[in-house]
């Protein structure tokens, strides 16, 4: 068969090209090429308002609408940013936090002012991610993958996005994330760590 049999339920072509890798690596028997790609492929397929209040519920909207729209396997992730002495803030908010979804100097410069008089043994946090895949008779499975760290209050780096200059992974000796590389940050990174976590529940679909 050969044609799509996963649709990853977003409009970033990174991401795409990143679940590609990683089945690779995982031994995926077919042309991930054509076998995975993302939801723009399906020009009628709408945008899903992420309407719940964890990143599970919001990572299985965006699934299962894929689903029901393609009739075919979906995969969808949702993450952020937890600060502890936040209460788990900015979490889901994390893409809009200043109020413009998607500026992410706005939203990193506005996290530093809420926790500026913050002692550093205080700031710990970590990056969330869960992956929901959603299977069209209507199987569905969630995974949860965390990357721990502190916030640090000297952003630098200049790789990756989002808060990445201003968290420093557990063991990192002091460097930023945005100081990793794509490979060293997709080996450790809450990403990474769910999509491992779902990718068995992947392979069987994507067998010759
Ligand atoms: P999304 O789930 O890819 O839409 O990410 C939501 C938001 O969380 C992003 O806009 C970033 O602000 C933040 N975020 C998620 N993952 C990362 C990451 O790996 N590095 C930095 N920021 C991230």
């Amino acid at each position: 068969m050969s044609g799509p049999r996963l649709v990853l339920a977003t409009r970033n072509a990174h991401k795409v090209v990143e679940l590609r890798e990683l089945l690779a690596d995982l031994g995926a028997g077919v042309d991930l090429d054509t076998a995975v790609v993302g939801v723009t492929e399906f020009p009628d397929v709408e945008d899903v308002v992420e309407s719940e209040v964890t990143f599970e519920g919001n990572a299985l909207l965006k699934a299962r609408a894929v689903a029901a729209a393609t009739g075919l396997p979906a995969l969808a992730d949702d993450s952020g940013l937890a600060v502890d002495v936040l209460g788990g803030a900015p979490g889901i908010f994390s893409a809009r936090w200043s109020g413009r979804h998607g500026d992410d100097r706005a939203n990193l410069e506005l996290l530093l002012a809420q926790t500026g008089d913050v002692p550093t043994e205080h700031l710990g946090a970590q990056f969330v991610c869960a992956a929901a895949l959603v299977l069209p008779g209507g199987d569905e499975h969630v995974e949860r993958g965390v990357l721990r760290g502190v916030l640090d209050r000297n952003p630098r780096g200049t790789n990756g996005f989002g808060y990445d200059p201003v968290f420093a992974p557990e063991a990192s000796n002091g460097r930023t994330l945005a100081e990793y590389d794509a490979a060293e940050k997709n080996a450790i990174s809450h990403r990474g760590r769910a999509m491992r976590a779902i990718a068995p529940r992947l392979l069987p679909l994507l067998t010759p």
